[in-house]
């Protein structure tokens, strides 16, 4: 039912407040982070990050290549010798510096995920980073109690774990591979994103400055290719990847009948279930940051909208009125909801999957608002009239655009929010608790928030079933993928 008296929006004009970014300060070019030093390529290739926003390019990284891998991987065997028998307690002072130097940098690696990777300055502000120093305490924590964690076992780390991160999460990718593997005691190699390396370039040079000793943390630039060297390294004991769920297929294949122990965090496509008798005001939110947060470049964001028919009507008026108030634009600006999208590509596959929305019938909705001349950005959109078959309600679009579609009863919504080849999280609203319990039994996902959504805790594991993946990261769960001797 619709509102008898629509309400129209408040125009709100809001005076740009821009973060400053004189805190960064970045070097023309980087060479690859092996042995504690910044060293050339041996592949005598570079690639160029852009400023998604703007399309300025920030610097030159190295393209690891295969002798650059095999280096790197070299320095983390040699070093994984001394940290593999470090005592815990040892391991556990060097995570607690780091965590502490991020805590002291944070507004400068938060202002660094802006530039390189487009999202909104109060989210790398006020989510990525304070979340990237509680897992660093976190894991710090459990570093010499691994016998405590694992009762009547004697855990023992892997070896060398080689680390595989998507761009939408960059610093807090990083952080749920790297503070458990070191907690656990070995030694690592990771791989950012292409578009979105200079915070792992930054936490590198933090690492120096925390004295880590060389060789434990090696970061290796590139492309797809390089992942994929390392992937093929036989001196690796562990691949640990986050990342789509194609590529994640790739990397089974290429480590099935090998030694090598595998994590993958995939893809998901993730209903958020809103019943009729839930907290209408706080759903409207919990939907807008579930779908909206860092552009729907997120892995669990709730993209397939679940709304209970008795209050479709009402509730799909009031998210577009609020969709409207959504300011898109300068990732800097303190006041933006909105940033960029991280690379042209992804626009590109943004764009596409809504075009085959409307071709497909759906009914599209954006509101009207102005998108910047320069950089990558897209519109907060909604589809209705969506069907379950419709691309956009089984496609990962990994955008800012959600697909509502309605139900009548409780078993309806469960049936409906399981038709997907994915499972890594879902939302549920509505005041009963009973109702709640009965909907997180019945809902194939790893994680399954209730009356809130994109909540995270470095206690919590988090991870997926199906395509999404398998394997946990956080919490307790998020040693066991790093640790020998401890049952599965
Ligand atoms: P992607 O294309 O799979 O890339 C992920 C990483 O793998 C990047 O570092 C990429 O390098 C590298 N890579 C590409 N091809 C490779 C290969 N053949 N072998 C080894 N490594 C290779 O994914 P994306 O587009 O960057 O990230 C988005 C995806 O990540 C989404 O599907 C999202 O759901 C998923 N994700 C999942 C989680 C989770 O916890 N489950 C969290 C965040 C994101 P390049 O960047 O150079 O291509
Ligand atoms: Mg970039």
């Amino acid at each position: 039912m619709a509102d008898a008296h629509p309400v129209e929006p408040v125009e709100f004009t809001y005076v740009p407040s821009r973060e400053a970014t004189d805190l960064v300060s970045l070097r023309d070019r980087y060479g690859l982070w092996i042995d504690g030093k910044f060293r050339a390529p041996a592949s005598k290739r570079f690639l160029t990050t852009v400023n998604p926003a703007t399309e300025e390019p920030l610097a030159e990284v190295a393209e690891g290549g295969e002798r650059d891998v095999d280096r790197a991987v070299r320095a983390a065997r040699r070093a994984f010798e001394t940290w593999g028998r470090l005592p815990g307690k040892e391991r556990a002072k060097y995570l607690y510096r780091i965590a502490r130097m991020l805590q002291e940098r944070a507004r400068e690696f938060a202002v660094l995920e802006t530039l390189d990777g487009g999202k909104p300055i109060k989210e790398a502000r006020d989510v990525d980073l304070p979340l990237v120093a509680a897992h660093f305490f976190y894991y710090a924590g459990w570093a010499d109690k691994l016998e405590y964690a694992f009762p009547g076992v004697r855990p023992a780390p892997l070896g060398v774990a080689g680390q595989i991160i998507p761009w939408n999460f960059p610093m807090l990718m990083l952080a749920w591979k790297v503070a458990p593997a070191l907690a656990a005691g070995n030694t690592v190699v990771l791989k950012p994103a292409e578009t979105t390396p200079l915070t792992a370039l930054a936490f590198a040079q933090l690492t120096a400055e925390a004295d880590l000793p060389p060789g434990v943390v090696n970061i290796v630039t590139g492309a797809g290719e390089t992942g994929a060297a390392l992937v093929r390294h036989p001196g690796v004991d562990k691949i640990a990847f986050t990342g789509s769920t194609a590529v994640g297929k790739l990397i089974q294949k290429a480590v099935a009948g090998t030694p090598k122990r595998l994590t993958l965090e995939l893809g998901g496509k993730a209903p958020h279930v809103i019943f009729e008798d839930a907290p209408v005001d706080q759903a409207i939110e919990g939907v807008i940051n579930g779908i909206f947060f860092n552009q729907g470049h997120v892995c669990c964001a709730g993209s397939r909208l679940f709304v209970q028919e008795s209050i479709a009507d009402r509730f799909v008026d009031k998210l577009k009125r609020r969709l409207s108030t959504l300011r898109v634009g300068d990732p800097l600006d303190k006041n933006t909801d909105i940033g960029a999208i991280n690379s042209p590509e992804q626009l590109d596959k943004i764009t596409e999957l809504v075009e085959s929305g409307i071709e497909e019938g759906a009914e599209i909705y954006q509101p009207a608002c102005r998108l910047p001349d320069r950089g990558y950005f897209f519109a907060p959109t909604l589809f209705t009239g969506v069907s379950q078959s419709h691309r956009i309600a089984q496609e990962e679009i990994f955008g800012p655009v959600l697909s509502i579609m309605t139900f009548r009863t409780p078993d309806e919504a469960v049936e409906k929010a399981n038709n997907t080849p994915y499972g890594l999280s879902a939302g549920v609203w509505t005041t009963k608790g009973s109702r709640i319990l009965w909907m997180a039994d019945r809902l194939k996902a790893g994680v399954v928030w209730a009356n809130t959504y994109n909540k995270f805790d470095p206690a919590s594991p988090f991870g997926g079933y199906q395509e999404s993946g398998f394997g946990r990261e956080g919490g307790r769960h998020g040693l066991l993928p790093y640790l020998e001797g401890v049952p599965r």
